[in-house]
């Protein structure tokens, strides 16, 4: 293992591990704490969900997690959040810096949530969204860390005891010498924690490029993009174009959504027209959960065996919140979280082995059912989403879809990618 990653949520440690399969890395994403042997792998991103868990909490398990990491050989670490630097004035973004800087025994890091391809850049220290300060943005009416001050050198002060300064973007532009000097003298000023301005693409390359002598990197996906060249140069990583393939695990495969984003309801649309599909009724599941999930594996059993199939809870939002007026939303949301994670476990049971799965929640729901421990990254099926294949008690090939990711024609590219 060359780098060493921790993620506080379970997408963002995928987007991340995407990132560096494309840049030629091979990756491996753990849920939660690995069990067992470290994966084969040139890096390896832990996924842990410690965004808004109190601070002592996502401290103690980042560095948990980054003692396996360096004890299986890591040389860097990279500390992965939200490109909308997700935080509140209590952590955890500072918080489990700080602790990781002291386990790496180091005294400076940098911290870059920018994401020019998504609209997350950086300029004087201020994040904007799209063409938004980040405090404009939607981000500050985010139920649990809203973000209502778009001054990243600020934000991070208020969440470190230690001093925070800035790379200027008139650093940055002039390519990664400039950036790596930029460290020195504010390391030199006996400042801790460097906000990076980026706005393209290209400032993020001389970023990475500039980083190869940290212990500790902290930031979004985008920033991970230059540092696979770092490996290269160094030769610790052979030349690769992108992913390999996987090995296809054969067999039937099934799409199972549980998202009610505008994208899936499309990609329900266009699947269902052409392939067996089924609708999860929620009144009915309330009633009978047993049997519906009964009633459901049955038809799944015998339509699988002459092609793929699709079973969906997705509705739109009138439907969606009709069934929320009568159970409360989140006991709605449970429930059919739930009966999802018994059909894909069920299905497993009958032996299906490749899942399309469409929903963050959803998708978690039946990582967990199906006991998958680490995901080998694979190819990118559409941006942000790769194909998988587990770690576990068994191998499956796994899409997983949050939200509003993919084409009209994911489910049908997606099983075609897993087979
Ligand atoms: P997304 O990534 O699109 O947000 P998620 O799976 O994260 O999808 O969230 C969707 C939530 O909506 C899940 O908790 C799911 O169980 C719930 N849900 C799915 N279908 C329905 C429905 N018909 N009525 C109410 N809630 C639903």
């Amino acid at each position: 293992m060359i780098l060493g990653c921790i993620a506080d949520d379970f997408t963002g440690a995928t987007d991340l591990a995407n990132t560096l399969t494309r840049r030629g890395m091979h990756t491996v994403q753990t849920i939660g704490m690995p069990k067992g042997a470290a994966p084969d792998a040139d890096a390896v991103v832990v996924a842990l969900k410690s965004r808004t868990i109190p601070a002592a909490e996502a401290v103690a398990q980042s560095l948990a997690a980054c003692r396996w990491l360096r004890a299986n050989g890591a040389k860097q670490i990279f500390f992965k959040y939200c490109s909308t630097f997700d935080s509140t004035d209590d952590g955890n973004i500072g918080p489990v810096a700080d602790a990781l800087l002291d386990e790496l025994g180091a005294d400076f890091t940098i911290a870059c949530p920018a994401f020019p391809e998504n609209g997350r850049t950086i300029y004087l220290g201020h994040l904007f969204v799209g063409g938004d300060l980040l405090s404009d943005s939607s981000m500050k009416n985010h139920p649990l860390t809203p973000m209502r001050d778009a001054n990243l050198v600020r934000v991070l002060g208020r969440q470190t005891p230690h001093r925070v300064g800035l790379v200027p973007y008139k650093a940055v532009k002039q390519g990664a010498p400039a950036i790596a000097e930029a460290y020195s003298a504010l390391k030199a000023q006996g400042i801790r924690h460097a906000i990076v301005d980026a706005v393209e693409d290209k400032d993020l390359e001389n970023i990475g490029a500039a980083s190869s002598a940290l212990p500790l990197i902290t930031g979004g996906s985008g920033v991970a993009i230059g540092l696979p060249q770092n490996y290269r140069t160094a030769r610790l990583i052979p030349k690769r174009e992108g992913a390999s393939a996987l090995h296809g695990v054969g067999g039937p495969g099934i799409v199972l959504s549980g998202s009610c984003s505008a994208a899936t309801l499309g990609q329900v649309e266009r699947f269902a027209a052409k392939h067996a599909a089924r609708a999860i009724d929620p009144l009915a599941l309330a009633r009978e959960p047993e049997k519906t999930v009964a009633a459901l594996l049955a038809w799944a059993g015998e339509t699988l065996t002459s092609g793929p199939a699709l079973i969906y809870a997705s509705a739109p939002p009138d439907k969606v919140a009709a069934v929320q007026a009568q159970f409360g939303r989140e006991k709605a949301g449970e429930m059919i979280e739930h009966a999802i994670a018994a059909l894909a476990k069920g299905l497993a049971e009958k032996g299906v082995r490749r899942f399309v799965i469409a929903g963050g929640e959803t998708s978690g729901a039946v990582v967990s059912a199906l006991n998958v421990e680490a995901l080998e990254i694979g190819p990118q099926i559409a941006p942000g989403v790769p194909a998988c294949l587990s770690y576990g008690s068994a191998r499956y090939a796994l899409a997983l879809k949050s939200g509003n990711f993919g084409g009209p024609d994911f489910f049908a590219e997606a099983l075609e990618a897993l087979s």
